[in-house]
């Protein structure tokens, strides 16, 4: 082969390796989706690669057309994009910006790295440019999740306790006030139930754009969960005071909220406030204030506007204190039953026994059932409280039978959610069962409180026991809501006079007008009555002479233990 032959055959080769070259760096290029500019500072030259129409509707070639890109992007982003592009700009490593295009409808990210002379200049660089739209959307709805709440609009519980925490810092320099306001839907799940969950949504929604309406440089507002919203005040006054934030609410409220189906819904809430520095010192523990009288105010009834103060903190760790007492006596077998003897007003024969139940904590101390019995309603305790009461009581009597022969009454006091319970029934009948004892020797007491419930369902329910023989008993007669009239609607044997009567039934003519009608309505409507409390001789032969029909009372007898109870027998 001549000199010029292999020269050609070189050029080839060489020219098929560049190819091969400018092939590959084409596709690496077009995998990473981007266009790059190669600007060689020595020559002022500029070569592109990769789709660079897909960013620019013109070329560029030059460093004047180079120009051209800083009409795309948006005016914040000149500058910088300028800075780092620049020839004189060095890059320790790869350089980055992101900026968003005039049209508002790009993001693009501008990479730059440069390689350097011996004289430490800039000899060329390379601009990478891709675009980022879908990525930079991606992660501002990211950034809006972790700021808001998805289905109000309104700051979601992180963020706004974020907030609240720079509102008390604020306020801790300035000796300023921060309201926290809790605010809870009352029956919200009522809505849900009744209308369906999307209506349920829809009304959440509504009251949480009608409190972001009251937001403003001073109050923040949030959506906690469910059916409960925070509002942070910061020195509130005027418009912004609590009290006229309340009003704004109270008047939105007594108007109904129309969701999508056209229906109307009329609210309540419950409002509860604490206040920075009074009730606490840092954001956390004002939204635990506020939600602790949120829920105090809950426990007294619906639509209501509390205050944190001292004594309510007190109460609520008193009740935490408590539950966890009695979640101990359920698994120590910490309660012990003591039985209260009934006479019979005539004869002064025993009629029955009461058990009631005691408890006593770790330092022996007793606590009065009328003290735990509503702390264990509330939180649920009293379905295993009861159910001990009920068997412990019924294995009792067995045994007496057993040992005495006894036949009186014995009463069980059955709070409401008990009954309610759907396997109640069976379950009483079980026990009656297995230790032998006739369901016409069982009285359950029961409060007005139970009518609450379904009073069909609870009616139809004592029907059913009636039918087994049980006696079902008013307890408490005259403390509720006491209408005379219902009472014949009612399935019960007995109906006890409350101990609030037999206090003032001697010193108060009024009491005795009211003590006997009770008497008089009860026996017309063939029922015993049982007059609790009674102290005094004089109060017995009153309501003796009246008609009473049992008397139940330290009078005749205290409660006492089962040894006080085996000895009364045995006499
Ligand atoms: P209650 O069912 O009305 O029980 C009568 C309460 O009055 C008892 O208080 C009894 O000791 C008290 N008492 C009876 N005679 C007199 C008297 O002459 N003078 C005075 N000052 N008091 C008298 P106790 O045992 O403290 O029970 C309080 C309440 O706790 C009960 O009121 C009842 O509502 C509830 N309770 C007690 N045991 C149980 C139980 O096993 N289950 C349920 N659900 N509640 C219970
Ligand atoms: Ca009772
Ligand atoms: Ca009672």
């Amino acid at each position: 082969m001549n000199e010029t032959g292999y020269q050609i055959d070189l050029l080839k080769a060489m020219n098929q390796n560049l190819n091969a070259r400018d092939r590959m760096y084409r596709m690496i290029c077009e995998m990473t989706g981007g266009a790059f500019l190669y600007i060689d500072a020595s020559k002022n030259e500029i070569m592109t690669i990769g789709d660079l129409a897909s960013f620019f509707d013109f070329e560029i070639r030059t460093m004047r057309e180079l120009e051209r890109i800083y009409e795309v992007v948006d005016e914040p982003y000149l500058m910088p994009l300028r800075e780092l592009i620049h020839l004189d700009k060095s890059h320790k490593e790869k350089d980055c910006l992101e900026c968003r295009t005039r049209k508002g409808d790009r993001w693009l990210q501008f990479q730059a790295c440069a390689s350097y002379d011996a004289q430490r200049h800039v000899s060329c660089k390379v601009i990478g440019i891709f675009d980022v739209t879908r990525l930079k959307l991606q992660s501002e709805e990211l950034n809006y999740y972790s700021f808001y709440d998805v289905s109000t609009g309104l700051y979601n519980r992180n963020y706004f306790i974020r907030l609240l925490g720079d509102m008390v810092k604020k306020a801790k320099s300035e000796q300023e006030i921060v309201s926290v306001m809790m605010i809870d839907i009352d029956d919200f799940h009522k809505v849900n139930d009744g209308l369906g969950l999307v209506y349920g949504d829809e009304l959440i929604k509504q009251f949480g754009s009608f409190l972001k309406e009251l937001s403003s440089e001073n109050v923040i507002a949030c959506h906690l969960n469910s059916d409960i919203y925070c509002l942070g005040i910061y020195a509130p006054k005027g418009a912004s005071s609590v009290d006229a934030i309340h009003q704004t609410i109270t008047d939105r409220v007594s108007r109904p909220f129309v969701l999508g189906n056209a229906q109307c819904v009329t609210i309540s809430v419950t409002i509860g406030v604490a206040q920075f520095p009074e009730a606490a010192k840092s954001a956390l523990d004002l939204i635990n204030c506020a939600e602790i009288v949120t829920l105090k105010g809950k426990s007294i009834g619906r639509d209501s506007f509390t205050y944190f103060d001292k004594p309510i903190l007190k109460e609520f760790k008193l009740g935490l204190e408590m539950e966890s007492k009695l979640k101990e006596a359920l698994q120590m077998h910490g309660f012990e039953l003591y039985y209260q003897p009934q006479y019979y007003c005539g004869n002064k024969k025993l009629r029955g026994m009461e058990a009631l139940i005691r408890f006593r904590d770790r330092k022996e101390a007793e606590i009065s059932p009328s003290i735990f019995i509503p702390i264990a309603e509330k939180n649920g305790d009293i379905i295993p409280i009861g159910n001990w009461v009920m068997e412990e009581a019924i294995r009792q009597y067995g045994v007496w039978q057993t040992l005495f022969g006894v036949h009186f009454i014995l009463s069980i006091n059955i709070s409401a959610s008990q009954l309610t319970q759907n396997d109640f029934v069976e379950k009483l009948f079980g026990l009656l069962k297995q230790y032998q004892v006739n369901p016409y020797f069982l009285e359950l007491e029961m409060t007005e409180s139970i009518l609450i419930e379904d009073f069909d369902l609870i009616c139809d329910k004592m029907r059913r026991l009636q039918e087994k023989g049980v006696r079902i008993s008013l307890d408490d007669f005259g403390t509720g809501f006491s209408s005379l009239s219902y009472l014949k609607k009612l399935p019960i044997n007995t109906l006890k006079i409350d101990k609030t009567f037999i206090d003032t039934v001697l010193t108060d003519s009024a009491t005795r007008i009211i003590t006997e009608s009770i008497i008089g309505m009860v026996k017309s409507l063939g029922f015993e009555s049982v007059a609790e409390g009674v102290e005094q001789e004089q109060q017995y032969k009153y309501l003796h002479a009246i008609g009473c029909d049992v008397i139940q009372g330290f009078l005749f007898g205290k409660p006492m233990s089962v040894a006080e109870v085996e000895k009364l027998i045995r006499n």
